[in-house]
């Protein structure tokens, strides 16, 4: 299959040439003709499947072939994104797509000054990426009209929720046309998602390139297990072990991507770290030097690295497991892109495995372990499997004390094989499940 069999005009696959694709990724395959035929979309499609051209390039042809020219602070289409790095980065492939249209396309995010974002939509732009906030902004301020939208676009739709801005999205949803054209792209789909798109989209045709929840299978994936605080430790002689050249670590707060990356810079390790609480700019210029391979390991927590698209990355670590589940599956789809192959690493203590087995069930996988020698945990992680099972084996009876008995390594690990006992009934597996229409949560973890 190529992309002119798909209906797409010269200026499109010229762009497409340039920038070196060549055969249309499965999601394209399906989207390209549905939305050239004028169909709402309900597509679920992991990250790295190539889902931003699989809606930006029929887009695009049909602003370019139909519709008015755009009018003064007006939008023809909207790609509203969860946060201002996958702002940056959609905008990025648009204006790529677009390099051989007239179409002007732009992109406003929060967390910088509003003013020139106003002086450039004066001009109207044909197509605008934009986070829910901002967009909100500038159009009570009347520095957008939306009157003119053709085509609005949900990225990563799941996440929007996640983030807590199903209040902000039924305030857009009063803003738009009734006649419009709607596409929703979720990685995961949640009960509260459906709702969402049962609002929001038209007789949508349901697009399901991969098994649901599932993550990439280029993907290599294994956890070493670990005590918790010897985490920065396992990592720092795995780093120098393995040779690793350039990798993307998570971690769970803003405080634990602080710690890492100083123990890291302390070490001579060229490291840097992008969290919420840093300027945007500041995000921006890490993200950036860490694409150019000048920053070696970039550390991160979820929203900061949310949709970030960096080239044959080779390795993604957790440094700690993700709280919500699905969060994992879009954290590896960070390595293993567009057919590539990737690691990705979980080191996880015990008191995270509640989060493994909440992973292990979504992705119906059980994680091949492997431990790293002078690491094993003191505190062991009970065993977990795909079916949300956490086998808790009893505590080795306490031996009588004995003089010098040096008995401290050994408390709190569980029996090993052979004992007799049952394990205890599964333990129920920690899940968040995202609520449409409660109000705002917390936006930047
Ligand atoms: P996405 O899932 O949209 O973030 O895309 C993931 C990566 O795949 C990006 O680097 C795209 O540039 C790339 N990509 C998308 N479609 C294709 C294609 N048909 N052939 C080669 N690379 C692609």
């Amino acid at each position: 299959m190529t992309f002119a069999s798909l209906g797409l005009i010269e200026p499109l696959l010229r762009s497409l040439e340039t920038l070196g694709y060549q055969t249309p990724t499965p999601v394209q395959a399906q989207a390209i003709p549905a939305v050239l035929a004028g169909r709402d979309l309900m597509a679920a499609a992991q990250t790295g499947t190539g889902k931003t051209a699989g809606f930006a390039l029929p887009l695009l042809q049909l602003l370019a072939m139909e519709g008015p020219k755009v009018a003064a602070n007006s939008a023809r289409a909207l790609i509203l994104v969860p946060t201002r790095e996958l702002a940056e980065q959609v905008h990025e492939s648009v204006r790529q797509y677009a390099e051989n249209l007239p179409l002007r396309t732009y992109a406003v995010y929060g967390g910088v000054s509003i003013n020139p974002q106003m002086m450039k939509l004066r001009g109207g732009v044909d197509v605008l990426v934009a986070t829910p906030g901002r967009l909100i902004d500038l159009f009570r301020q009347n520095a957008l009209k939306l009157d003119q939208l053709q085509t609005l676009v949900l990225d990563e739709a799941d996440r929007m929720l996640d983030l807590g801005f199903s209040e902000e999205l039924a305030n857009i949803y009063r803003m738009l046309p009734k006649k419009r054209q709607t596409l929703l792209f979720s990685a995961t789909f949640s009960d509260d998602i459906r709702l969402l798109a049962g609002q929001m989209l038209n007789d949508p045709l349901s697009i399901e390139v991969s098994p649901r929840n599932v993550a990439a299978n280029t993907v290599k994936q294994w956890v070493v297990t670990v005590d918790k605080k010897r985490k920065a430790e396992l990592f720092v002689h795995l780093m120098r072990k393995n040779k690793w050249k350039q990798v993307l670590v998570f971690a769970k707060t803003r405080n634990g991507v602080d710690a890492l990356v100083e123990k890291l810079q302390g070490l001579g390790v060229n490291a840097d770290g992008i969290h919420g609480d840093k300027p945007q700019a500041t995000r921006q210029r890490a993200l950036d030097r860490f694409k150019l391979s000048e920053v070696q390991i970039l550390v991160a927590t979820d929203v900061a690295a949310r949709g970030l698209d960096i080239e044959d990355l080779p390795l993604v670590v957790n440094f700690d497991l993700p709280i919500v589940a699905e969060d994992y599956i879009h954290r590896i789809g960070r390595t293993g892109r567009a057919g590539a192959t990737g690691e990705a690493i979980s080191l996880v203590c015990a008191d995270e495995v509640n989060m493994l087995s909440a992973i292990e069930m979504l992705t119906r996988q059980t994680l091949k372990r492997q431990n790293e020698p002078d690491f094993e945990p003191e505190h062991r992680v009970p065993d977990t499997d795909a079916s949300g099972q956490v086998i808790k084996k009893p505590k080795k009876p306490k031996k009588p004390k004995t003089s010098g008995g040096g008995g401290k390594r050994n408390l709190g690990k569980w029996v090993d094989s052979g004992d007799t006992q049952a394990p205890e009934p599964s333990i129920k597996p920690v899940r968040k499940v995202p609520v449409f229409n409660t109000g705002p949560r917390k936006r930047k973890p």
